[in-house]
């Protein structure tokens, strides 16, 4: 689904990726993890093309995708993104913040992108909330509107950037349940996230980020029990 090769990004003279490489399968979770400012954020922002990469490659579903030529709206449609802040629209309803970027970018029919947001947020718990507005939700229920959102435009590819870092610890739970139901569906993801229980549990393969190089990529069990390099032993000893 997302091969990254030799990736490279430099912020001024500030070389952020060096030479990132990392395979995604269909159905695959990989977990990020890292202190601040190892990378993580602009490698899933590369994927996405919210950064431009400045050497190597970006595969998305066997196509190597070239920023000049390529339609980024589409790449990102395939590749969905859900950040720390979720930057829903206020002056929106919870049912047209879901319905309205397939309304407009994909240009649905307003008939089935509500009957697809309900689905949506009938799917993440909130089909009861479908006429309030933002405002009136808890951090952990907007965390699962974004989500239900980008679901909307139909991703194959979900990319999560802290999701729950913005959130009070007793919502955490709420927003982690929703990403492992969608991880049991079997939704390719890669999520950065310092919550290490669950990437016990969910991740497939973890990857640990540090000063712009995976240093280490295992299974969760082999990761968190055995790791291999220092650093990586280091940086969950902080942690855990
Ligand atoms: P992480 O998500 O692991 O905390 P980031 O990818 O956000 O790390 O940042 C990696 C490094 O790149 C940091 O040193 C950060 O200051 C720098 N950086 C990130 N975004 C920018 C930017 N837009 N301009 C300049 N430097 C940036
Ligand atoms: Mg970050």
């Amino acid at each position: 689904m997302i091969r990254v090769q030799n990736l490279k990004k430099s912020f001024g003279s500030v070389e952020v990726l060096k030479d990132i490489n990392l395979t995604v399968k269909q159905g695959e979770v990989v977990v990020l993890i890292g202190a601040s400012g190892s990378g993580k954020s602009t490698l899933i922002r590369c994927i996405n093309f919210l950064e431009m990469k400045d050497a190597g490659e970006i595969v998305i579903e066997g196509k190597s995708i070239n920023p000049k030529k390529d339609d980024l709206t589409k790449v990102r449609q395939t590749v969905g993104m859900v950040f720390q802040h979720f930057n829903l629209f206020p002056h929106k309803s919870v049912l047209e913040n879901v319905m309205e970027a397939p309304m407009i970018v994909k240009k649905t029919s307003r008939e089935e992108a509500k009957k697809e947001a309900l689905h949506l947020l009938a799917k993440v718990g909130l089909v009861d909330k479908a006429n309030m507005y933002p405002s009136s939700l808890s951090g952990g229920q907007k965390q699962r509107v974004a989500i239900a959102r980008s679901l909307a435009m139909k991703p194959d590819i979900m990319l999560f950037d802290e999701p729950t870092s913005a959130l009070d610890p007793e919502l955490v739970g709420e927003v982690l349940e929703t990403m492992k139901q969608l991880a049991r569906e079997g939704m390719t993801m890669i999520i950065v996230t310092h919550e290490m229980g669950f990437a016990k549990e969910v991740a497939d393969w973890v990857a640990f980020m540090h000063q712009g190089k995976i240093i280490e990529l295992a299974p969760p069990a082999e990761i968190f029990n055995n790791p291999k390099e220092e650093r990586t032993r280091e940086f969950l000893n902080r942690v855990l």
